[in-house]
């Protein structure tokens, strides 16, 4: 029999049938954009749900880390982590901005707190940190040191959709955090995004940035961009949102599956779940310690493909790796040595809502049987 191909991601689809009387109601109201019916709603319903006083929906989620650093206005140079996804960074070189890369932790793969002094300079005016895999950075640590040397920070939240720390959901922290709400994460809106800040002089200026800057029929207060979420996104957001919870909790399930296995897999290591905090299981990364499984990354990551199970180098190369940023000073591979470890063995393997009990023993066994 062949095997099905199972892949790292699968979309969290809203049913046809539910989402139809929303498509004749948007037909019906014909307002397609520009703050809708539909993404009012979708706004209210997601400061509810992520527990935020306020929240601007986007595009995707690279147009809200581009406007944040719009909003509060950052020059010069920003720190920021070379183990993301690669917009992180290309936010801040679309604003003129200069990345600084500081190397990151070996236990959470944040950036390290403890590194960063050291890389701040008389030009640095912002940290930009990522919660990776969702599992929240060491806010507190990161937000004494933006205190002292009077530096924002902004939070790149793309995979901390709903984590809560200690109860309280880290969206919160800094001073803006961005969502991201593509088609591969754990709550998606097709494409989308949004932009989560603390009070509603801010959110007034993000939603003059995101519409071009208009104020008024006649008046442009900055020079925006266009980045607006349409109706038809957003009431299918509306509905993903109603069955975010049971697919975070499939996930989970599917987290508790592998980690009982792969415990007894001398070289394979994983993360476990972090004291205090509710995760959203976005990703499961592997990392693979060559000597003692018998195998190096690239060899199971291969094998895996081969066999039709498709994880993902998530995050290799890294960013500081890619040809417009290798050149700077602080993407010296000495600078990032814990960094290149990690992207040096890690596979993500897939994780979804929809990964069957025999999925995951499919993928299990090719990695315990080496
Ligand atoms: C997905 C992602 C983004 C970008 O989001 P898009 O919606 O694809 O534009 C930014 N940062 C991180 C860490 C991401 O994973």
């Amino acid at each position: 029999m062949e095997n099905k191909v199972i892949t790292v991601t699968s979309p969290l689809l809203p049913s046809l049938d539910d989402f139809m009387p929303y498509l004749q109601d948007i037909w019906n109201r014909k307002w397609l954009t520009n703050n809708g019916h539909y993404h009012q709603e979708l706004e209210k319903a997601l400061c509810e749900y992520l527990e935020v006083p306020y929240i601007s929906l986007f595009t995707n989620g690279t147009l809200p880390l581009i406007v944040a650093l719009q909003t509060l206005r950052i020059t010069g140079e920003v720190i920021t982590t070379p183990y993301s996804f690669v917009a992180t960074t290309h936010s801040l070189w679309w604003n003129g901005i200069k990345p600084v890369f500081v190397d990151i932790d070996l236990d959470t793969c944040n950036i390290d707190p403890e590194k960063i002094e050291a890389a701040i300079t008389p030009k640095t005016t912002a940290i930009m940190p990522v919660h990776v895999y969702g599992k929240p950075c060491n806010m507190e640590r990161i937000q004494s040191i933006a205190d002292k040397y009077g530096l924002k920070v902004i939070y790149d939240a793309a995979h901390a959709f709903g984590v809560k720390m200690n109860g309280k959901s880290v969206l919160n922290a800094g001073d803006m955090s961005t969502l991201s709400f593509h088609a591969t994460k754990v709550y998606n809106t097709v494409e989308g995004g949004a932009l989560i800040c603390h009070d509603e002089k801010m959110k007034k200026r993000i939603d003059y940035l995101k519409n071009f800057g208009f104020a008024g029929e006649t008046e442009i207060v900055a020079p925006g961009i266009n980045g607006k979420m349409d109706e038809i996104r957003a009431a299918y957001g509306l509905l993903n949102l109603k069955q975010v919870d049971v697919a975070i909790e499939a996930r989970r399930q599917v987290a508790i599956r592998y980690r009982e296995a792969l415990r007894k897999v001398s070289g394979i290591n994983f993360m476990e779940d972090m004291p205090g905090v509710s995760h959203n299981y976005s990703y499961f990364p592997i990392f693979v310690d060559a000597r003692k499984y018998g195998m190096t990354r690239d060899e199971l990551y291969f094998k895996m493909k081969e066999q039709d199970v498709l994880g993902r180098r998530y995050f290799y190369p890294l960013i500081s790796e890619f040809s417009t940023y290798r050149g700077l000073e602080s993407a010296r591979p000495e600078n990032l040595p814990v960094a290149h470890k990690v992207a040096d063995s890690v596979i993500c393997l897939p994780m979804h809502h929809a990964l069957s009990v025999d999925d995951v023993r499919r993928i299990l066994e090719i990695i315990a049987k080496n």
